[in-house]
C-alpha cells in the first residue's frame, strides 16, 4: 500500500550505489515483523557488519532521511502504508567471551545468547531463554522475563550517538526502568552490549533455561503472529514498587472474546494480541483503542501501548495517538 511513490528523491542513486547488494526495495514489512503486518519500506538494508550499518545510519542522517532500525521485529508494528525512509536490519551477530564477560553485537538473537551462556557455564541469562528478538531490542526494551531483566546482567554497551560518533556507555547511562531504557527516548543505537554473569554449574543453568523455554511453549501464541504484550503493565496505585498486569484489566473487560478483522486477543493471555491471517496495523489499533476506551470508562485507568509503533498509519494516525506512549 504505498500511498505516494512517484516522486523519487534526488540521493536514491547515490544509495543504490553505495548499498549495492545490500538492500531491498519497496520490501513488506510485514516479512520482518513477528505479527506479520506492516507495509513496505521504501528500502532496507541487510548490515550483516557494524561498518555497514553505521554507514546507513550516516548516509540517512546525512540526507536528512527518515531511519530505523531494525532487530528482530518482534515489539514493532509497523503502519499499513509502511516506511518512506530506509530501515536498517542489523543482522551482526557476533560475541566474544572474557572470562565471565559476554560482549555481543546487538544483531545476535538473545536466544542465541542465552545459549552461548549456557555451554560456557555462565549463569545470569536464563530468565531471557525464549524471549524473541535481539540483543538490542532486548537492552533497548530492557526485556524481562521470570522475575529477571536485562539491567540485571547489563555491563556495558558501544553506541553509535546523536552525532554519529561511537562511545561507551555504561548502566547509569541507560537509565533502565521497567520495560524501558534511554535508548528508547532518543536517537542512540547499541551496536554491541556486554553482560556480567556469574559462573555456575552448567546442567542447572541447562535446565533453567529448559523450563522457561517449556513454560513460553505452554502460555505464548507460538501459533499465531504476535508482538508480545501489546500494552505496558501499569504501577500499582496501592503499592508504587509494584506493577498491575495490564492483561487484569482487559480481561475485566472481556477482551478475550474480541476480534477485529483478522486481529484478535490471545485466548490465553489477555494482553496479547495475534494476527489470526490477514490483520493489518489498522486492525490492531482499532483494538487496541477500543479496548483502552473500556479500560478507561471502568477503572479511569490510561493504558499505552509497549508495542512501538513505526511507520505510516495513514488515517489511522489519529487513533493510533490515543493508545501510543
Ligand atoms: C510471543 C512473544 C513473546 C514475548 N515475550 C516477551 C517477554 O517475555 N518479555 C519481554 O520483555 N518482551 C517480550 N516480547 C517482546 C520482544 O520479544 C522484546 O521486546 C524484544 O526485546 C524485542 O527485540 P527485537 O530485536 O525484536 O526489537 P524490534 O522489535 O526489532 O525493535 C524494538 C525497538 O528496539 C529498537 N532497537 C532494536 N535494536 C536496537 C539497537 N541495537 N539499538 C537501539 N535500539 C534498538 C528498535 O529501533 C525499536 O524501537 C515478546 C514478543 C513475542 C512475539
Amino acid at each position: 500500500m504505498l500511498k505516494d511513490n512517484a516522486a523519487k528523491p534526488a540521493w536514491e542513486p547515490a544509495f543504490k550505489k553505495r548499498f549495492e547488494g545490500l538492500y531491498l526495495e519497496n520490501e513488506p514489512m510485514s516479512k520482518h515483523t513477528s505479527i506479520r503486518i506492516g507495509g513496505p519500506a521504501r528500502f532496507l538494508v541487510n548490515a550483516a557488519s557494524v561498518d555497514d550499518l553505521i554507514d546507513a545510519v550516516k548516509f540517512a542522517s546525512q540526507n536528512g532521511i527518515d531511519y530505523f532500525l531494525l532487530g528482530g521485529g518482534s515489539n514493532i508494528l509497523v503502519g499499513d502504508y509502511g516506511f518512506h525512509g530506509i530501515v536498517i536490519k542489523n543482522m551482526c551477530v557476533n560475541y566474544i567471551i572474557d572470562d565471565n564477560i559476554i560482549s555481543a553485537e546487538t544483531g545476535m538473537t538473545l536466544d542465541d545468547l542465552v545459549d552461548v551462556s549456557h555451554h560456557n557455564s555462565l549463569s545470569g541469562l536464563e530468565f531471557a531463554a525464549g524471549i524473541w528478538g535481539t540483543v538490542g531490542g532486548a537492552v533497548c526494551g530492557n526485556a524481562g522475563a521470570f522475575g529477571g531483566s536485562v539491567s540485571d546482567v547489563f555491563h556495558k554497551a558501544v553506541l553509535l550517538d546523536e552525532d554519529n560518533k561511537v562511545v561507551t556507555a555504561d548502566k547509569e547511562k541507560l537509565k533502565f526502568r521497567y520495560r524501558h531504557s534511554a535508548l528508547k527516548d532518543n536517537r542512540e543505537l547499541a551496536l554491541s552490549a556486554s553482560f556480567k554473569l556469574v559462573k555456575g554449574d552448567k546442567d542447572e543453568i541447562g535446565a533453567k533455561i529448559s523450563r522457561h523455554r517449556e513454560i513460553r511453549r505452554e502460555k505464548h501464541p507460538l501459533d499465531y503472529y504476535s508482538a508480545g504484550s501489546f500494552f505496558k503493565n501499569l504501577k500499582n496505585p496501592r503499592d508504587a514498587g509494584m506493577n498491575v498486569a495490564a492483561g487484569w484489566y482487559l480481561d475485566q473487560v472481556g477482551a478475550r472474546e474480541r476480534r477485529i478483522g483478522d486481529a484478535g486477543v490471545f485466548e490465553k493471555h489477555a494482553n496479547i494480541f495475534v494476527n489470526y491471517g490477514e490483520a493489518t496495523a489498522a486492525d490492531m489499533v482499532k483494538l487496541g483503542a477500543g479496548l483502552k476506551a473500556e479500560v478507561k470508562e471502568k477503572f479511569s485507568v490510561d493504558l499505552r501501548m509497549e508495542v512501538r509503533p513505526v511507520g505510516d498509519f495513514g488515517e489511522h494516525r489519529e487513533l493510533l495517538e490515543t493508545i501510543i506512549d
